[in-house]
């Protein structure tokens, strides 16, 4: 075992959740890293002296495995999550929805669950769940999306007042356009499509939002950052960016 505090980082196999789970053990925690493809998380664990364990949250049983397998813990990182597809509502894809919301919501809420005895037990819990910009407002062929993430928030949000009196604290991070996997995963391994969001840019990498993530998990047990909102400087909302020709 080990004297630092544990932090539950979910998706950490890439992006956000693989540089938040650096992040997270420059700041002293062990990290846990939960993925469907362990071996990245593996990888990842060997460097950072953490620990991996295979995690599809979709699955109830493989949630139940994950916490099983975490005796204690002081910090849960939800970032699992994505987006599929990109159409108007008129063409949604009841699949792409289904997957979204399974992800994004359901493997949140189970995550959350699972996980909830041990961070009150730890007398210092503290939950970071990371939403979107797609969490504040529709945009324009993404409702799959920015209902899930809506959803997603309103869990996260509500949870901030049901354990009011527990040791727990609450983050929302809600990251504009982060250069990752996401696009690609989004628009089902099209690589054109998905660099054609970043172009003309400079999007936010997964460090800039893991360096965010791990100043709030260092703040004093007091002190709650309730809500994080970060975009690139070229980013006003959702729908409307500066692009360089
Ligand atoms: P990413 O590189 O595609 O990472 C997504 C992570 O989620 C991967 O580690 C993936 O791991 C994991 N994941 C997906 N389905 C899962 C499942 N069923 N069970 C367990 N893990 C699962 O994209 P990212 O940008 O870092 O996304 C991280 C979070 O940030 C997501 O919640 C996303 O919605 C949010 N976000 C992203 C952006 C952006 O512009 N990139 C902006 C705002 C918010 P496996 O495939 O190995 O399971």
């Amino acid at each position: 075992m080990t004297d630092r505090p544990t932090a539950v980082v979910t998706g950490a196999s890439s992006g956000i959740g693989a540089a938040t789970a650096r992040a997270l053990a420059r700041s002293g925690f062990h990290v846990v890293l939960g993925a469907r493809r362990v071996d990245l998380c593996a990888e990842i664990a060997a460097q950072i002296d953490g620990t991996a364990l295979r995690l599809d949250v979709t699955d109830a049983e493989s949630v139940t495995a994950f916490a099983a397998a975490i005796p204690q813990a002081s910090l849960l990182v939800n970032n699992a999550g994505g987006a599929k597809g990109l159409e108007p509502v008129a063409d949604a894809d009841e699949d792409a929805w289904r997957w979204m919301f399974e992800t994004n919501v359901i493997g949140t809420l189970r995550v959350t669950k699972a996980l909830l005895p041990a961070l009150i037990a730890s007398g210092d819990g503290y939950i970071i769940t990371v939403t979107s910009i797609a969490a504040l407002e529709p945009y324009d062929n993404g409702a799959g999306y920015t209902g899930a993430k809506h959803a997603q928030a309103m869990l996260h949000r509500t949870l901030r007042g049901e354990l009011l009196g527990q040791p727990v604290r609450l983050t929302e991070i809600l990251p504009g356009m982060v250069e990752t996997d996401f696009s690609l995963v989004r628009f089902d391994g099209d690589a054109e499509k998905a660099a054609n969001v970043y172009k003309g840019i400079t999007p936010l990498t997964a460090d800039d939002v893991a360096d965010v993530i791990a100043f709030a998990a260092t703040r004093p047990s007091h002190v709650n950052l309730d809500q994080i909102v970060l975009k690139p400087r070229a980013q006003a909302n959702a729908m409307r960016a500066y692009r360089e020709s």
